[in-house]
């Protein structure tokens, strides 16, 4: 089945929700319209149970097949928020909020899994449960963490879990996924490197913070080159280096350095974590001055796919696209995803799906192209038709 009929059917109709949805583009946990308008739908199709308020704003739909002989539950998952970005597509569509844009495509995940989700309602080819997950947060806010913390797993009986992000310049229609890592941790640190400051003419005088934190920046830079195992990848980068003075003849008494860290492994993330810290002590401690980690942000961990649920992915996104047009090596990314809190608590996979050549995500003229919604909603229902399968 390449595209599922129905979808080819009522494609303006889920095009007129996508647009819907890209003009009312809501931040973090402040999707209040986009869950209130995924709720109404859900009910409208006559989901078994349609759940708000999980993990804040998050929604849960439940559809039950036309027999439930297996107990079977699947949940699929798909993101609301949007970005603090002012749109620049001169669509028509275009976001009614000021700087606030649905650049990351989430309003075309939402709409890929209602639009499933009215098709599966209307058909029940299966056996067992659908569990549509909508979560909030996506963006820095960690609402997929909130929905698990929530008791999102256990209150559903989930027993795998599936999620789909859009990717501009793989064509419509086409998929891409690897097993194992597959999106990045990404932590953030605040380093306050503290010596004494005095006459910038006059630097015997003083424990000057700046060398101190240069030193320190470029032996940061040896996390990845010579402490981690090349074959894991990681990434350090210092992105602030600041003082309290503007002045050309003061050495300030402070540097404040901010960065991140990126990785594709426990292992590596774990390491960096530890190093950033020693390092940072006992560079400052080799000039006489101290540095202090201020704040040591664990964000997202990694996104790791599990195997066997990835071959389940490829062999829905292999039914609906053909092999050609399906990336089973595709490369990791070092950008981080939400969705790696739900594959910790229950095996499953993340998907790309393909959105053509608009510009890419985060930028302010991106659109998501409204013709992948029946590709991307074609493969959750054939995965739930295939997890689920009727007669098993
Ligand atoms: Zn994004
Ligand atoms: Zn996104």
């Amino acid at each position: 089945m390449p595209v599922h009929p129905r979808l080819s059917e009522l494609h303006s109709t889920h095009t007129a929700w996508r647009r819907d949805l890209h003009a009312h583009p809501e931040m973090l946990y402040d999707t209040v319209r986009t869950a209130g308008f995924v709720a109404d739908k859900l009910r409208e199709f006559g989901c078994d149970e349609v759940v708000t308020g999980v993990g804040r704003v998050g929604v849960v739909g439940v559809i039950h097949g036309q027999s439930r002989v297996s107990d079977r539950v699947v949940g699929l998952r798909a993101d609301m928020d949007a970005l603090p970005i002012n749109e620049d597509t001169g669509a028509a569509h275009a976001s009614l909020n000021p700087g606030v844009m649905h650049a990351c495509g989430h309003d075309g995940h939402t709409t890929m899994l209602l639009a499933a989700a009215q098709v599966l309602a209307e058909t029940r080819n299966f056996d067992g449960s659908a569990v549509l997950i909508f979560q909030p947060a996506e963006e820095g806010g960690g609402g997929g963490k909130a929905m698990c913390d929530d008791g999102l797993m256990e209150r559903f009986g989930i027993q795998e879990v599936y999620g789909m992000h859009n990717m501009p310049t793989l064509p419509v229609g086409s998929f891409a996924i690897r097993p194992g890592p597959f999106f990045a941790s990404a932590d953030e640190w605040i380093i306050e490197v503290t010596g004494r400051g005095g006459h910038a003419a006059m630097p015997h005088l003083t424990i000057d913070p700046t060398v101190v934190a240069s030193h320190l920046t470029l032996a940061l830079q040896t996390i990845a080159s010579r402490t981690v195992d090349p074959m894991l990848p990681v990434v350090v980068s210092v992105t602030s280096f600041r003082t309290a003075s503007d002045a050309f003849n003061v050495i300030p008494p402070s540097v404040e350095l901010r960065g991140t860290v990126r990785a594709l492994s426990a292992e590596a993330r774990e390491i960096a974590l530890r190093r950033v810290t020693e390092i940072a002590t006992h560079t400052a401690a080799t000039f006489g001055a101290t540095a202090t980690c201020r704040e040591y942000k664990l964000g997202y961990p990694v996104t790791t796919n599990h195997p066997l649920e990835t071959q389940h992915a490829l062999t829905a996104a292999r039914a609906i696209a053909g092999n050609e047009q399906v990336n089973a090596n595709a490369p990791a990314v070092l950008g981080a995803e939400d969705f790696a809190f739900m594959l910790n608590e229950r095996p499953g996979a993340y998907i790309l799906t393909g959105n053509g050549d608009t510009a890419n995500l985060h930028h302010p003229a991106y659109d998501f192209d409204d013709a992948a919604i029946p590709h991307g909603a074609s493969f959750w229902i054939e995965l739930i038709e295939q997890r689920l399968p009727l007669g098993s």
